[in-house]
């Protein structure tokens, strides 16, 4: 859990995140329409999945102060 030592902040952060795996994707066969908001999606295939995120700063006051408890 992580908490901005600056605002008390515990529920939002800004950061970077990464996902990995095997997967299933599919296309999305009508890719002109503006009615379709995703031209592909993906299911996780099998439990080699791996998700890996930094928290880079605060959403609120965007302090850089962020403590790991
Ligand atoms: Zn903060």
């Amino acid at each position: 859990m992580y908490k901005c030592m600056n605002c008390g902040n515990v529920e939002k952060f800004i950061g970077c995140a990464q996902e990995k795996g095997n997967a299933y994707i599919y296309q999305d066969s009508l890719l002109n329409s503006r009615n379709f908001k995703y031209s592909w999606i993906y299911i996780v295939s099998d439990n080699n999945w791996q998700t890996k995120f930094n928290i880079l700063e605060c959403f609120f006051c965007h302090s850089t102060d962020i403590s790991k408890l």
